[in-house]
């Protein structure tokens, strides 16, 4: 047994025991050059966690608008008002995207917005009240923490109060949007005008108290380094351990087309060693997510035996990163989802927003 798989089999151990990895052997998991046997421990203990299983659920992405009063540096999505390519939908206009979606069985309502100039707070209420009283018995998982701090700033309502008052209209559980790299270099490069991070997990922190279940993500293959990826991946476990309310970790990796970030798109080793690494750094987070628009087909497919336990879901209609070049498609169908876990020799299994088990497609 060489060195590296001692190292890789020892860190299997500690966390199958429920100990947690440290910061230096977080950067040792990275810096492998057996990626091979990184993916294999992961997907040991993800299927320690999860027996062979991967979820997904029907859904349907809904952006209200993408004029954004942030203007992030990586953002290919956000536009200003006036500017060609700016939309905003009506609140009919959502609810027919809603309806259609609906008629193909969607469960859950994926609802993340730009930071629209004119939009007062009500706006933003209505959409959940509007979606929630059409389709009751639709999840609706709306506004990252970044929506979430505008709405109270330009409502004057504390964090709290905010997220009372989308709870009373439907909201259900928030997405995990926003998080990018939580620390205050990164953000000063990448996006200065965005919520801080200590603000994004106050805001998560909160939700949680609130019995508001969310996901949390890391936008990876920009300016950072990979000791600020293990210093973010602690940072969410950290929180998890105190408030249990992160259903999943989604790692996203960086599209740069059309963004005024100067890099090359992230490569499959580094796709899936993050896949692998956040498996076993996170070890008390439900599941780690293979986010199949942004990693491709592909990749999301072998990220299933990397450590990866969710496909997210049809999504029906994505904006946000094909606005940044992505190739994937804009939705998939069950039938495809159901294949790619099948002939990934993983167990797919429908789910609902909270991860009922709605079917084994066994
Ligand atoms: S990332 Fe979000 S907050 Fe930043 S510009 Fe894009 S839509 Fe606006």
């Amino acid at each position: 047994m060489t060195v590296e798989d001692k190292f890789l089999l020892y860190a299997l151990e500690k966390v199958e025991s429920g100990e947690t990895l440290s910061f230096e052997e977080g950067i040792r998991l990275y810096r492998t050059q057996d990626l091979l046997g990184l993916g294999h421990v992961a997907d040991k203990y993800a299927t320690k966690l999860h027996q062979g299983r991967v979820y997904f659920v029907v859904n349907r992405h809904i952006n209200p608008t993408n004029y954004c009063v942030n203007r992030c540096k990586f953002c290919a999505f956000s536009k200003s008002k006036g500017e060609k390519g700016g939309y905003e939908y009506t609140l009919r206009e959502i609810e027919e995207k809603a309806r259609r979606a609906v008629e193909d069985g969607a469960r859950e309502f994926h609802v993340v917005s730009g930071l629209h100039p004119d939009w007062d707070f009500g706006h933003y209420v209505e959409i959940v009240k509007k979606l929630k009283d059409k389709f009751p018995h639709v999840h609706v998982k709306a506004y990252t923490a970044v929506e979430i701090e505008h709405f109270s700033k330009i409502s004057g309502l504390s964090i709290e109060e905010v997220l009372n008052k989308l709870k009373e209209a439907g909201l259900d559980s928030m997405p995990g949007g926003g998080a990018e790299i939580l620390n205050d270099r990164v953000r000063s490069q990448l996006c200065p005008e965005k919520t801080s991070w200590k603000r994004w997990l106050e805001i998560h922190k909160t939700a949680h108290r609130l019995g508001i279940k969310s996901n949390c993500t890391m936008l990876f293959g920009h300016v950072e380094s990979i000791e600020d990826r293990i210093d973010h991946l602690l940072k969410l476990r950290e929180l998890q351990e105190e408030t249990g309310g992160f259903q999943a970790f989604i790692p996203l990796p960086f599209h740069p087309q059309n963004t005024n970030v100067n890099v090359n798109f992230t490569t499959g080793v580094d796709m899936l060693k993050t896949i692998a690494v956040s498996r076993l750094i996170l070890n008390n987070v439900p599941h780690i997510k293979a986010y199949w628009v942004m990693l491709g087909e592909g990749i999301a497919q072998v990220a299933l035996n990397f450590g990866a336990t969710d496909m997210e879901g049809t999504v029906y209609e994505e904006k946000i990163t094909h606005a940044a070049g992505a190739s994937s498609p804009q939705g998939l169908s069950k039938k495809r989802l159901i294949k790619l876990i099948k002939d990934a020799g993983k167990i797919p299994v429908e789910r609902d927003a909270l991860y009922n088990v709605v079917k084994v497609h066994a």
